[in-house]
């Protein structure tokens, strides 16, 4: 399979490709995909600003159409585009066909929302004048996008991209071409005007900067890392570019001494270790109480150690592998930092499978500080720390005591601590008695401090970065 970037409406190879490897066994190779130079962004900006004047002008009728074809195609192909997702990625097989349902759901939400238009007519505070208040389209959005949920990400870019009539140039991950490929490929028989979605390969550091620096783009969404978000965040901030971040995370999961043990270690069990980690809202460090402290790190280990860890398509493996060599790297080399800086640590060590593919056991660290590395540092694999600490108020302060402030998790049964905890906890999200990762599609989605930057993505608040509010007087 060769995935060609898609600019203009036309499907454009290039000379060099890299390899989409699968990382449940390298021997198998999905495809080869194309890496794109500045000179490919530029046309492809150059597409999308060209488009971007026809599609702010559509109806929300076409916009409805072709989002919902979009959508339609996602979900009947779920089952197909979920096992290329986890060929690539290394979800488990029930987890990407779950996220592929998710990017067709996204899609099918925003369809809706090109209907369920907003804006104000109002009376103005001087004599004889009508005032409107109305959302405008920005124009040409840059959309880059990581390698850890390589359909629902871009979907929920793309999906209110349109729906809001901006044309768009999407810069997936290198990792996972298929998706981003599949997706450009529904898209491209949706119906929509040659130019108005682009997908240009190549390496972050070659064309993401083209994408930034144009001033033919008006907006850039970013989804990934920390250091690159802030690098994208200086560059648009100096050209005065609306910019939004989704980055990391060290989403903390609180579990008093009051709290159901079947729900904590459940919740524990999967917002840490499932997905193989790799989700920016896993919960990687669990902050419990003395009381149930024993109790729980027993029950989690003896739950964790029974996890299935293999090939990604085996309909008996729970955890899939880390995704490629280098994640794995840094996995192995975060448990051997906690090792080192005094904790006790259990699973973590690299596993052999039929397969020649990035196993690795999860791992539990415990008896650890919140100031130690492992605990301050995202390592986006299946590693969580347990922070033990003597009631709910210092359960708290460790918590929010992060640079980070996505997901943050309780469990308990005291509905005054549940309800503190929402007012006090210092993220985008808070779950209670849930895992701190998995979330809906109709709701925002984002966090505070060093995890987001900007306003929310997802449900009707995506409203606020995709669009722009325009305020206009008449004396009719
Ligand atoms: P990454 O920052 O390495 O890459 C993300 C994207 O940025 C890729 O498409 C990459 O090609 C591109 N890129 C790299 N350098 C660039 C540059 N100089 N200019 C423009 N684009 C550039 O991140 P990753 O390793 O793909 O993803 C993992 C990270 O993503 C983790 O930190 C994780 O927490 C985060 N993440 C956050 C969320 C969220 O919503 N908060 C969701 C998923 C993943």
């Amino acid at each position: 399979m060769e995935y060609k970037s898609f600019i203009g409406g036309a499907w454009e190879e290039t000379s060099a490709s890299t390899p989409n490897i699968n990382p449940s066994d390298t021997s198998d190779i999905l495809g080869h995909a194309a890496v794109s130079e500045a000179a490919d962004m530029d046309r492809a900006i150059d597409a999308a600003h060209t488009a971007a004047v026809q599609w702010a002008a559509s109806t929300p009728q076409q916009r409805f159409d072709v989002l919902d074809f979009i959508a339609n195609e996602i979900l009947a192909r779920k089952a197909e585009l979920g096992e290329l997702l986890s060929r690539e990625e290394g979800k488990t097989l029930p987890e990407g066909i779950g996220e592929a349902a998710r990017a067709g759901q996204i899609f099918k939400f925003f369809a809706g929302e090109t209907l369920r238009q907003t804006g104000d007519h109002l009376a103005s505070v001087r004599p004889g004048i009508d005032v409107d208040v109305t959302r405008s389209p920005v124009g040409v959005v840059g959309l880059i996008t990581p390698w850890n949920f390589p359909i629902a990400i871009p979907a929920w870019k793309i999906a209110p991209a349109l729906a809001f009539g901006n044309a768009v140039v999407l810069k997936p991950a290198e990792l996972v071409p298929g998706c981003a490929h599949a997706l450009a490929d529904i898209i491209s028989r949706s119906g929509l005007p040659e130019g108005v979605f682009n997908l240009v390969f190549g390496r972050g550091s070659k064309v993401g900067p083209q994408l930034i620096g144009s001033n033919k783009v008006n907006a850039i969404s970013f989804t990934g890392s920390v250091p690159t978000g802030r690098g994208i965040a200086a560059e648009c901030g100096q050209l005065l570019k609306k910019v939004q971040l989704e980055m990391g995370g060290k989403n903390p999961m609180v579990v008093l001494d009051d709290a159901d043990l079947d729900i904590a270690v459940d919740a524990s069990l999967n917002g840490a270790f499932f997905s193989t980690g790799q989700r920016c809202t896993a919960s990687s460090r669990l902050v419990v109480t003395e009381g149930i402290h024993d109790k729980f790190v027993a029950a989690l280990e003896e739950k964790m150690t029974a996890l299935n860890v293999g090939h990604a398509l085996r309909s008996d493996t729970q955890i899939g592998p880390v995704v490629d060599a280098n994640q794995l790297q840094q996995d192995l080399d975060y448990v051997d930092i906690a090792a080192k800086e005094g904790s006790k640590v259990v699973g973590g060590q690299r596993l052999n499978r039929d397969t020649e593919g990035f196993f690795m056991a999860p791992a539990l660290v415990t008896e650890t500080t919140n100031g130690m590395r492992i605990n301050q540092e995202e390592v986006f694999g299946p590693v969580a720390s347990v922070i033990r600490v003597k009631d709910y108020d210092e359960a708290l302060a460790v918590a929010n005591d992060t640079e980070f402030g996505l997901s943050s998790g309780i469990c308990t049964t005291s509905l005054k601590h549940a309800s503190h905890f929402k007012a006090h906890a210092e993220a985008g999200m808070v779950m209670v008695n849930l895992p701190t990762a998995g979330v809906d599609y109709h709701v925002p989605f984002g966090g505070t401090k060093g995890s987001s930057f900007g306003s929310r993505e997802q449900g009707a608040y995506a409203a606020e970065f995709y669009t722009t509010v325009k305020t206009a007087y008449t004396l009719p």
